[in-house]
């Protein structure tokens, strides 16, 4: 089998499982004074600080969740009183989920700015929800503007670095960062929201007032622990640039990158093969042993078109793309592997 979909879940990191194993076997809750409760409160608070050392924040300021969707929600939902929410078109359906006013992106899938200095210029204070890279096509918006943007007008930034932390070295600005432990090779059931020091989000989930009351239940110690060794393992890796870059070099006549005039993540491909649909290309893919996806628009098991590719005004190809991400491990000879799959499917499908 040749795992070539890290953006819907990265390779497991060895070390990161086995601290999430250490963790299942302290006996005690966070929570408790008692010697075993200290115990695992030692755990949580080590992750949290390994955690907030790799994106840029500050432990007492890093709110632990079960996952980047739940960092999501806390953010737009805590951070929003008083504020209308500006979301990019291509976000996650973490955020989309969520009432907002949708910011335009350009062809090559990063942000419209002069569209999101419109809409912030209309009045009310906003709240704008800005992913630092794409799920689906890997397209990096320009964060450095967008944060000055905002400042400008007052508006808090939330960045959705899911898909980014451990790939590229996220642009400072934010005010609440996401992170999502399964994509930096923890095991899932973890995330983080990062925030800027003086801002206190409303919790969404009550309870027993754990993370100083911003996110209530006990804590999964397994997965933080798992997280906090994945966030200092996971950085910036030139060697699956390389090979990322080995793929859409040999890909077949007529097969098309979605935003590769734009900035992106060096593990993401989003390959449209025009005239395909994506549901055939990935069946046939599997059949050969990769698994590859056609993005967050098929995660009720059912493939439609992808709203990302839609937003970047690609019609048709929209449900014609799938998405080659690669894992930190990604064999060396993943290139030559994915193709010879990718060209007998392109062959026998366009016939
Ligand atoms: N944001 C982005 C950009 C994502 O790609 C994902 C997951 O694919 C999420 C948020 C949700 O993260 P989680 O799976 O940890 O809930």
């Amino acid at each position: 089998m040749l795992y070539l979909d890290a953006n819907a879940t990265e390779s497991p990191r060895p070390a990161a499982l086995d601290a999430a194993l250490a963790a299942m076997r302290v006996a005690g809750n966070p929570s408790s004074i008692h010697a075993a409760g200290r115990a695992a409160r030692r755990v949580l608070e080590d992750a949290r600080e390994a955690i907030a050392r790799a994106f840029g924040g500050i432990p007492a300021d890093t709110v632990l969740t079960a996952g980047g969707t739940e960092a999501d929600t806390l953010a737009l939902r805590g951070l929003s009183a008083g504020r209308r929410i500006l979301a990019g078109a291509t976000e996650h359906p973490a955020i989309r989920a969520i009432p907002h006013t949708e910011i335009p992106v350009q062809p090559d899938g990063t942000l419209d700015l002069a569209a999101l200095e419109a809409l912030l210029a209309e009045g009310e204070p906003a709240l704008v929800a800005v992913m630092a890279a794409n799920n689906e096509t890997g397209v990096l918006h320009p964060l450095e503007q967008v944060a000055a943007l905002c400042r400008a007008h007052g508006a808090l930034l939330h960045v959705d670095a899911v898909q980014a932390a451990g790939r590229i070295a996220i642009p400072p600005g934010w005010d609440s960062l996401a992170i999502s432990g399964h994509k930096l090779g923890a095991p899932m059931g973890a995330g983080a929201l990062l925030l800027r020091p003086g801002l206190h989000p409303q919790a969404i989930i009550t309870g027993g007032g754990q993370e100083r009351g911003r996110r209530g239940g006990t804590e999964p110690l397994p997965a933080i622990a798992g997280m906090g060794v994945a966030a200092g393992l996971a950085v910036p890796d030139p060697r699956i640039a390389a090979l990322r870059d080995a793929i859409e070099a040999g890909l077949p006549e007529g097969a098309l990158v979605a935003g590769q005039a734009a900035p992106r993540l060096p593990n993401t491909s989003c390959v449209i093969l025009p005239g395909v649909s994506a549901e055939r290309q990935l069946l046939l893919l599997d059949q050969a042993g990769v698994c590859v996806s056609s993005g967050s628009a098929c995660s009720s098991g059912k493939v439609s078109r992808s709203h990302v590719l839609l937003a970047m005004g690609l019609g048709e190809g929209a449900g014609q793309a799938i998405r080659v991400s690669l894992p930190w491990d990604a064999p060396e000879d993943t290139a030559e592997r994915f193709l010879a799959a990718y060209r007998a499917m392109a062959q026998r499908l366009r016939r």
